[in-house]
């Protein structure tokens, strides 16, 4: 494990479309950035297939994507890292990072791309059967289920286009909504109904996932109408949650104000949060609009807001 301390003007924590699009911008103003990409280099993207709203590229798969958008940001002077922030300390200047790897990053100015993470329905049985048959990722888990029946819950564009890709590979999917409309675009919805695989339950909540322990694995869901409480049993063996994404705010819960639900509040207009010279993008910052494209946006203002508010700073030197 590496104990180096390394120093910077601007830390870039995320390596979603928010920090790449921030880690482009960061460099071309010369700041030097460093950028950390977390656990999941490339972020939420990296997890889907065809992203058919990205302007200029009509259909890109989305892994693809994210490997320009790096290559991108490197080729302008973005120092990349593979690491994982553990903990960051906003109470002092230099803010200060710490890795997993071991290396502490002291910063005179943060820019928070963390984004977001899947949400789970908090059963214990979902818990139980995570790995085995439960899972929140269809581009990840999808092959396993060749030929079995396979249920999703959700009614966003998450949970359509999870149904739709897993049709690769089920003999049947069966989409669960608590509600008897969808939430996600219409062209999306309309995919989805004329798929011959598809079918959808509505009105109904996810009640237990059941299966076996030897070997541990899914048969099935109970699922309970959300009116009349009538109780309807789906076989399965893989269920697919996708209810939407949290942000992933751990690491200031208890330094920045937060609101929504734990989303980092800015000033309107502005990348800025409550503490100066820390600014939020991307998903971590944004409970409507959640895309691509809005977050490269918003990680594109905290990079010029950062350099704005660096240039009025008396900062600490390499
Ligand atoms: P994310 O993409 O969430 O990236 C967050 C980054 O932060 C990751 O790199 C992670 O490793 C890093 N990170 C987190 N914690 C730490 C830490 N402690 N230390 C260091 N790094 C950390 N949007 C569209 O516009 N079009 C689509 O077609 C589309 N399809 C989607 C399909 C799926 C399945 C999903 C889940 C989302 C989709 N979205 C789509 C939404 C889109 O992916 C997000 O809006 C976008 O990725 C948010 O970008 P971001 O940079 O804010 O964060
Ligand atoms: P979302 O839009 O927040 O939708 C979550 C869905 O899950 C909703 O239908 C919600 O029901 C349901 N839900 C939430 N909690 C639940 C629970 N406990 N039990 C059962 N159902 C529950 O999330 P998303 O679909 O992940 O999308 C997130 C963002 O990424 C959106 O902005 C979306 O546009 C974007 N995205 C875009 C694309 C694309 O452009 N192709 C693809 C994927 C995602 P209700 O409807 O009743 O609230």
């Amino acid at each position: 494990m590496t104990q180096a301390t390394r120093h910077t003007r601007l830390l870039i924590i995320g390596s979603g479309p928010a920090g790449y699009t921030a880690g482009v911008y960061a460099s071309r103003a010369m700041l030097a950035p460093i950028l950390v990409q977390g656990i999941q280099p490339g972020g939420q993207l990296t997890i889907t297939t065809d992203v058919e709203n990205w302007p200029g590229d009509a259909s890109v798969m989305g892994p693809d994507l994210m490997v320009r958008m790096e290559a991108h940001a490197k080729e302008m002077g973005c120092e990349i890292i593979s690491d994982h922030i553990q903990s960051l300390d906003l109470s002092a200047r230099p803010f200060v990072a710490q890795g997993d790897s071991g290396t502490t990053y002291t910063a005179d100015a943060v820019i928070l791309a963390t984004g977001a993470q899947a949400k789970w329905l908090g059963l214990p049985s979902e818990e139980h059967f995570k790995g085995f048959g439960v899972s929140a990722c269809a581009t990840c888990d999808g092959f396993f289920y060749r030929g079995q029946e396979i249920v999703v819950v959700g009614g966003g564009n998450t949970a359509v286009e999870e149904a739709l890709f897993l049709t690769n590979f089920a003999s049947k999917v069966t989409l669960i909504h608590r509600r008897d409309s969808l939430r996600a675009e219409k062209i999306m919805q309309e995919r989805l109904f004329k798929n011959p695989k598809i079918e959808v339950l509505w009105n109904h909540g996810i009640e237990e996932i059941i299966g076996g322990d030897s070997p541990r694995g899914v048969e099935g869901v109970r699922a309970r109408h959300v009116d009349t409480g009538e109780i309807t049993e789906i076989p399965c063996k893989g269920f697919f949650v996708a209810i939407g994404h949290a942000p992933a705010s751990d690491l200031v819960r208890d330094q920045l104000e937060l609101h929504n639900g734990g989303y980092v509040k800015v000033e309107p207009g502005t990348t800025q949060t409550s503490i100066p010279g820390v600014f939020a993008a991307g998903d971590l910052t944004d409970h409507i609009y959640r895309q691509a494209v809005t977050s490269a946006g918003m990680g594109c203002m905290a990079a010029l807001d950062a350099e704005k508010w660096l240039a009025g700073h008396e900062t600490k030197t390499a």
